[in-house]
């Protein structure tokens, strides 16, 4: 490859990229050297490769594509990964460097801006403005298509900034596709020219009665988008509000509220009827709530309705509709198997703690109780207790409030009070049918609680739910629920408590140490100068300036004990019976939490947060 004879006409090349990397002292002349013998080779394989995933021919593959693929070590003992090849590119030009975040993007200025095929062309991705300057983002410093545009409206100051190729050419075809669906529904009303943004047209022409079908298919792939996006990002909740002029879509993603989109009145409502439809609700009940579910897979990154072809990538999500003043309002929790299935190792139990839980659930029969708020995680523990039980020779029968996800293994009964099918009584009903370990939903009545003690003793594992705020006090809570001590101190195998705890984010975490007055607040015990070294996320785009990024359980695990088993007989108070297990080895739930934060998993105001009673 030898140098063209305009340079800054033509994309960065592969060489030149390279010979800033050997400016930077990140690789040796020699391994430079290796690399270019080997370049033709490589970019062919990594072109195969991409027509393989995307089906399309004639991928370009970037510099900083090409080099990272080749995974050198960097002379600071690192690889040289296909960031750290952009950051330096940026650095040479004076650029500044950018990881893209999709909720911060305005697609409505994105497409307003560039048509998809220049945006495609150059690789190009306007990021919002910064006062009167226009931020584009570009994979190449050089981009002289766009720099000669720049050149045509020096009335527009415009800042190129360098980000992933990848990471652009997914956010155009994100932006355009689900702009073309919603604009193609707008076609199909009559109102072809409308802008998307000039929303008081659109309320106008709603008032005047015209509907979008709700099996329009831009309706149908712009729901489609819509759920794979919110997998994509791991969502847990979505959520899409009707307002007097615009309805918001929302993610909750690791607990907290992103809004990600604006839909114009006119669509909002062929949503919401394409999302009754799919969870077979009554699309005419307007006045009512309903609820539903919708189970989808996502083979392939397509959104399908219905059964997946292959086991284990069905996605359940729960629908709930509610009538607000401005349209029925939608909230659809999402039931991830991946994050609702994890494996017992996975919870963020210390291994300890693991142990003993795995010492419970090994007892042929008693009773087993998670404890936390609501939220705090309390489902996948079940979930994954009752799943390393699973086996052809166990009968495993749940009792839940709804089903909270379909498992084959299992057999699941969801109750319904409507009916008269509370947990009690389908405990009792239950029982005749010979379970091996019953999964009770959750025991919040004196019926279920008495009953699942019964299964309990006559011999069944029984594994249920308790809200109370930690182990020790769950045994006061069965006392009040009128379960005699006796039944308790020979049921009773062992308590779990929980909380789930965000974790810090890796991009951007930093070492720090706690302030005396914050180990105070935590109960920790400093000696004069003694110090105590912690971490923080700083923000960055990762995790969209929280810091926090994913979320992981912290746990109290309290086995009975035969000195718990007495002072349950006496109906000693709560404080006594922890004071016992501690002694006993209990670690609390905001001594796990310490420990966390010691590792640099989490943060102080997370142990804080989640460790504080009074959140329930
Ligand atoms: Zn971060």
């Amino acid at each position: 490859m030898t140098e063209p004879a305009r340079p800054q006409s033509t994309p960065l090349t592969f060489d030149a990229a390279l010979e800033l990397i050997v400016q930077a002292r990140l690789l040796t002349r020699e391994q430079v050297h290796e690399m270019k013998l080997h370049a033709e080779r490589k970019r062919r394989l990594l072109e195969r490769e991409r027509k393989q995933q995307t089906g399309e021919d004639g991928a370009v593959i970037s510099p900083a594509e090409l080099i990272a693929a080749f995974q050198m070590p960097t002379t600071d003992g690192q690889v040289l990964g296909e960031e750290r090849v952009q950051r330096t590119i940026a650095a040479a030009y004076n650029m500044r460097f950018t990881r893209i975040d999709p909720l911060k993007l305005d697609a409505k200025l994105v497409s307003t801006l560039v048509s998809q095929a220049y945006a495609r062309r150059n690789c190009l991705l306007p990021m919002g403005r910064d006062g009167a300057t226009l931020v584009l983002a570009v994979d190449d410093p050089i981009c002289a298509e766009v720099r000669a545009t720049m050149a045509s409206r020096p009335d527009q100051p415009v800042e190129l900034v360098l980000a992933l190729r990848s990471e652009i050419q997914r956010q155009i075809a994100d932006i355009f596709q689900v702009r073309a669906n919603i604009r193609g529904a707008q076609v199909d009303l009559g109102v072809s020219e409308t802008d998307l943004g000039n929303l008081e047209q659109l309320v106008k022409l709603t008032a005047a009665g015209q509907q979008v079908a709700d099996d329009d298919r831009h309706v149908v792939r712009a729901v489609d988008f819509l759920l794979k996006y919110a997998l994509d990002q791991k969502a847990s909740d979505i959520h899409i509000e009707p307002k007097r002029e615009v309805s918001h879509v929302r993610l909750r993603i690791d607990g907290v509220l992103h809004t990600v989109n604006q839909l114009p009145k006119v669509v909002h409502a062929a949503v919401t009827s394409r999302i009754k439809a799919m969870a077979r609700l009554d699309i005419a009940e307007k006045r009512r709530p309903q609820d539903g579910r919708i189970k989808i897979s996502r083979d392939s990154g397509e959104v399908k309705v219905g059964a997946a072809e292959k086991p284990g990538i069905e996605v359940e999500m729960r629908i709930s509709v509610m009538p607000t003043a401005f349209g029925e309002k939608i909230v659809m929790r999402i039931f991830d198997p991946q994050t609702v299935f994890q494996d017992m190792g996975q919870l963020g139990l210390f291994p300890k703690q693991l142990e003993i839980v795995e010492t419970f659930i090994k007892r042929p029969h008693g009773l087993i109780l998670v404890c936390g708020p609501t939220g705090s995680g309390k489902t996948t523990t079940l979930y994954s207790a009752l799943r390393a039980l699973a086996t052809p020779t166990l009968n495993i029968t749940t009792i839940e409030d709804p089903i909270e996800m379909v498992v084959e293994a299992f057999n699941q009964t969801a109750v319904n009070p409507r009916v008269g099918l509370t947990f009690g009584a389908a405990l009792r009903t239950l029982l005749r049918q010979d379970p091996d370990v019953i999964m009770v939903g959750e025991i919040r009545d004196t019926e279920t609680a008495q009953n699942a003690i019964q299964a309990a003793m006559t011999g069944h594992l029984v594994l249920s739910t308790v809200h109370t705020n930690d182990a020790p006090s769950t045994i006061a809570r069965l006392l009040d629920l009128e379960v005699p001590p006796y039944l308790i101190s020979s049921t009773l195998v062992g308590v779990i408590s929980q909380r789930l705890l965000r974790t810090i984010c890796l991009s951007c975490r930093k070492e720090t140490e706690l302030a005396p007055a914050e180990a105070q607040l935590l109960g920790i015990e400093q000696r004069p100068g003694e110090r105590f070294r912690v971490f923080v996320g700083a923000g960055c785009n990762i995790c969209r300036d929280t810091g926090l990024k994913g979320r992981m359980g912290v746990y109290e695990v309290m086995p009975v004990t035969d000195k718990i088993r007495r002072l349950v007989l006496t109906k000693a108070p709560a404080a006594e019976i922890a004071r016992q297990a501690v002694q006993d080895g209990m670690v609390t739930l905001r001594e796990s939490a310490i420990r966390k934060m010691a590792l640099g998993l989490t943060s102080f105001s997370e142990v804080l947060r989640a460790t504080t009673d009074g959140d329930f």
